[in-house]
């Protein structure tokens, strides 16, 4: 067979930009990359800024960045895998499709069969995400209080656990009281329903006034004044994604009357060397196996359904992880 289904844009915009065909070329590796045929496919919110125009790419551009499956081909200097390896990955040709070809560097084999594909394709970029800021954005130690936003998402639910785990005290902000029950059952130990609430007043009275550690902001726009108010003085905002829309320009002297530090970080510079890569995949597989950490799947989608994975995600209306199989 030479072709396959795939969901790709060939302009950004609505979702109607998504185009889903059964009759499109299955890629060929090149020479430092392998070709994977995907299982489980993890859908991302970074997903809706490739399609929606918010983050630029190349068109046509066929939308995912992790997936789980088994190599089917490798490329001439590929070393460490073979086919029938089962693996999971970030990056690559998009991994919204039947097949994806993905560099050796972004690979990681399943060698624990405890790791399922589906697990595997729910703990990549969302785990990753979480553990690096928990871990080197700021490391959250016994007695911090940490303040998640959007806690009952995906990396939100994986952060309530993790800091939770390291010892901090938690405070999940989220627009349902449905929600507000997940997060704390995640590891919350406080919610803030921010949709009826306010998160300053609500995070002063459970911090006596001194504020949070470190405020974890993957909401942006909406959120990144409050986030500002709530860090205590020498904590750290790390704002890491724009759900409601991209933070605009700030002054840094914001930063100043409590000497804040202020992280905008991402994901994939953290694993730009083999060996940084290996170590965060090797500690996130830890947790999972330790079940220091566990997946809370929404729902698992048809690829040809990604239209609605992505309506969902953008209505507010999920928790944890979305997943299309394959
Ligand atoms: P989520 O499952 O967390 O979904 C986004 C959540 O954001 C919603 O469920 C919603 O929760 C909240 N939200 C608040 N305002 C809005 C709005 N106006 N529209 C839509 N959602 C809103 O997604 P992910 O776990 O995939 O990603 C979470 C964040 O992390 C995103 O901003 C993403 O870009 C970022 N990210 C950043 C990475 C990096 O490397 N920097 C890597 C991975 C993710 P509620 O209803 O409770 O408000």
């Amino acid at each position: 067979m030479s072709t396959m289904r795939a969901v790709f844009i060939t302009e950004q915009g609505g979702i109607d930009a998504l185009q889903y065909r059964t009759d499109l070329p299955i890629p060929q590796p090149s020479p430092d990359a392998v070709l994977i045929k995907n299982r489980f496919i993890g859908v991302n919110y970074i997903d809706t800024y490739h399609r929606s125009g918010l983050y630029p790419v190349s068109l046509p551009f066929t939308l995912g960045k992790e997936g789980s499956g088994d190599v089917v081909e490798v490329g001439s200097n590929v070393k460490d895998f073979s086919v029938g390896d089962r693996v999971v990955y970030l990056g690559g040709g998009g991994s919204y499709a039947e097949y994806t070809t993905v560099p050796e560097s972004g690979v990681e084999k399943l060698t624990d069969d405890s790791i399922t594909y589906e697990l595997g394709a729910s703990i990549g970029i969302q785990a990753l995400t979480a553990w690096t800021m928990v871990r080197d954005g700021y490391a959250v130690k016994k007695g911090d209080t940490v303040l998640v936003h959007a806690a009952a998402g995906g990396v939100g639910l994986l952060l309530c656990q993790m800091a939770h785990h390291l010892g901090a005290t938690v405070i999940g902000t989220v627009s349902t009281d449905e929600k507000a029950q997940l997060a704390r059952a995640n590891g919350a130990d406080h919610t803030i329903v921010y949709s009826r609430e306010n998160t300053v007043e609500r995070v002063n009275e459970i911090t006596n006034g001194l504020g949070c550690h470190a405020v974890l902001d993957g909401v942006g726009k909406d959120t990144f004044q409050d986030s500002l108010a709530v860090t205590r003085r020498l904590g750290t905002l790390i704002s890491f994604g724009n759900a409601s829309g991209a933070v605009p320009p700030i002054s840094i002297s914001c930063l100043a009357p409590k000497n804040i530090k202020l992280m905008r970080p991402q994901l994939f510079a953290y694993l730009a060397e083999r060996e940084e890569s290996q170590k965060w995949w090797g500690e996130v597989f830890d947790l999972l196996k330790r079940k220091v950490i566990h997946l809370h799947v929404h729902k698992v989608y048809d690829l040809k359904d990604a239209k609605q994975a992505h309506i969902d995600i953008e209505s507010r209306k999920t928790t944890g992880k979305l997943l299309i199989k394959l």
